[in-house]
């Protein structure tokens, strides 16, 4: 089954799933404490779930990606976006940019296959502050020992072989594509901006995990934010741009392509399936 794409700009965008990552929901912070949390769970289960997802973009200088799933590094639960692109006819050689919002592994891990890069023709593009980050020992030292992955993806990314990382900053990075700094979650995290006017697309990476939960209440984070007042900072940030602007948005959590309205004091997510 091909899945359906959207169209932004010069752009067509489209989902793919690598996996389905269910986060307990004892991972949720709010500054509030348990008391709001439970509130804003009521029934729930004690998991939530989330896909994984990457975005094929074909465009004036073909085929793009924004993220890439964790690939074989993190189990065969994961890994289901190389069968996507295949369905949708894509060799992994036809890819030319990828382009990484954060150096977490259920994004970034998808570029190795073993001891080589997975997609050979690729040019890499990270954000600059994200790399750097990531490759500073003392800042290493400075993480608790559980949050450390992303320094080891970015290791392992810069020590295989055909893989080739650029890093950029934040603003356009190829026509009608802006890099936007959305810092938190990681130092470097960005979202992608693409298309331009009335037709505009954000892929917020992860500003939210849990679509059904953080977007009434943005103050909600999960432990993944490595800065949760940042986090917080960036997430109403972006839920704010794409409410007033209208974009579409999708990211790296997010079950498919959506409108954000406001609702209250926070924000709603609906389906955007009318513009598919
Ligand atoms: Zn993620």
């Amino acid at each position: 089954m091909r899945a359906h794409p959207v169209r932004a700009g010069v752009y067509t965008i489209t989902r793919l799933v690598d996996g389905i990552f269910k986060a307990p929901v004892s991972a949720l912070m709010h500054p509030e404490g348990a008391g709001r949390i439970a509130d804003l769970l009521g029934e729930s289960a004690d998991t939530i779930p989330m896909p994984v997802n990457g975005f094929l973009l074909e465009g004036p200088d073909g085929l793009s990606l924004v993220d890439v799933g964790c690939g074989t590094v993190w189990g065969d639960t994961y890994g289901s976006l190389r069968r996507a692109l295949d369905v949708q006819g894509v060799e992994p050689g036809d890819i030319n940019r990828i382009y990484l919002t954060h150096l977490h592994g259920d994004h970034a891990y998808g570029l190795v296959d073993g001891e080589s890069a997975y997609f050979p023709n690729a040019e890499v593009l990270v954000p600059a502050s994200e790399l750097a980050f990531y490759t500073d020992a003392a800042a290493r030292a400075h993480v608790p020992e559980g949050r450390r992955g992303a320094f080891d993806v970015a290791a392992r990314l810069l020590a295989t072989p055909g893989l080739r990382l650029r890093t950029i900053e934040p603003g356009n990075v190829a026509e009608e594509l802006c890099c936007l700094a959305l810092p938190g979650h990681t130092p470097g995290h960005s979202g992608y901006r693409i298309g331009a006017g009335d037709w505009g697309l954000l892929l917020w990476g992860d500003v939210v995990h849990a679509e059904a939960l953080q977007p009434q209440d943005p103050a909600l984070g999960f432990t993944f934010d490595l800065d949760p007042e940042t986090a917080r900072e960036s997430r109403r940030k972006a839920l704010a741009l794409a409410a007033e602007e209208k974009l579409v948005i999708s990211g790296g959590h997010i079950d498919g392509f959506r409108l954000v309205m406001r609702d209250g004091e926070g924000y709603r997510l609906v389906p955007s399936s009318f513009l598919a």
